[in-house]
């Protein structure tokens, strides 16, 4: 089986570092120098181009930063649905509006090449484990057919319906996500404003009903996760203006839907502050510097 895989970033270069593990061939590219090496140096073959990658591939798999670079690579003038073969499949892990993928699966389908979207969650520590959680929108037949290759990269898999539903489930998990990071971020700034200790404080949330991922496994105070990007400056993480891009995708479909998402639009505001203001490729747990900047200064 030929498998390519395109954009091997933060989280594609984990991904495809796992697959290289289960001693898969596979062949990349990345607009980045940087990653493609990262690639190389893993076992990876790299492709310059991602038509050259595509090209006589069984399955692609796409974990592209936003919708205009997911359609880019699959429609644009070089894109990879003019050379993939008949019967090839698809996965794209990127995080994009469900509207997109169903316009590029109908171009798919034309061509005889199924699409689906499996966006992922758990983060670059997931990634890194492979121990991500895929959503997928797909087929039955599609979903059982991609299982045994999201299996080297993922812990769980959720069919979560027809194409597109995959980014629907993501979209409503990172709009409550960036909502609870942003409550964890003003609990922690409060206490230590009021006089506690933060590592007092997060011990009473992590036993308390406040817990949550975003105080327990991520919390953005440093030195509480020795794993989380708030413990080694706020990098290597998830990038603010990925959050932000997120939560413009679930404020655009609540807009189209009529139904209002209060929260939701307010923690949006904050995170377009905090990108304005130099944190845009910092994590996303970086929201902490609207409310104490001077306490979580980078490392
Ligand atoms: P990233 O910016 O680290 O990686 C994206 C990669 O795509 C980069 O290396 C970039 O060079 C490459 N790229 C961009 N345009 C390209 C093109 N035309 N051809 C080839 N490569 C191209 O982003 P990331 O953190 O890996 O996130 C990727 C996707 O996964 C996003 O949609 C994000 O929202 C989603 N996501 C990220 C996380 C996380 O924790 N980082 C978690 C879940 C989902």
């Amino acid at each position: 089986m030929k498998i390519a895989f395109i954009g091997l970033g933060n989280m594609g270069g984990s991904m495809a570092q796992n697959l290289l593990k289960s001693g898969q061939t596979i062949f990349g590219y990345d607009l980045s120098e940087v990653a493609l090496q990262h690639f190389a140096e893993a076992g990876g073959v790299v492709c310059t181009s991602p038509q050259a990658a595509a090209k006589e591939a069984d399955v692609v798999i796409t974990m592209l930063p936003a919708a205009k670079h997911v359609r880019e690579v699959y429609l644009g003038e070089h894109g990879i649905l003019a050379v993939l073969k008949a019967g090839s499949l698809c996965i794209d892990s990127s995080t994009i509006d469900p509207q997109t993928i169903k316009e590029i699966a109908a171009v798919g389908q034309t061509k005889q090449v199924r699409i689906c979207d499996a966006p992922v969650s758990g983060g670059t520590l997931g990634a890194k484990d492979g121990t991500l959680t895929f959503m997928v929108g797909a087929d039955a037949q599609t979903f059982n057919a991609i299982k045994p290759v999201l299996s080297l990269m993922g812990k769980n898999f959720v069919h979560c319906g027809d194409i597109g539903t995959g980014q629907i489930a993501k979209i409503c998990n990172n709009l409550i996500l960036a909502i609870s990071m942003t409550a964890v971020a003003e609990g922690m700034a409060l206490g230590v404003k009021l006089g506690i200790d933060p590592q007092a404080l997060a011990g009473v949330i992590n036993s308390s009903t406040g817990r949550c991922w975003s105080s327990e496994i991520y919390n953005p105070w440093p030195d509480i996760c020795d794993n989380a990007p708030a413990s080694r400056g706020y990098k290597d993480g998830f990038a603010a203006h990925l959050m932000l891009k997120d939560l413009g995708l679930a404020v655009d479909a609540a807009t189209q839907a009529e139904h209002p998402i209060v929260l939701g639009s307010m923690v949006q505001k904050l995170y377009q502050q905090l990108c304005q203001e130099g944190d845009a490729t910092l994590d996303f747990s970086s929201i902490i510097h609207q409310y104490a900047p001077h306490q979580c200064l980078l490392a």
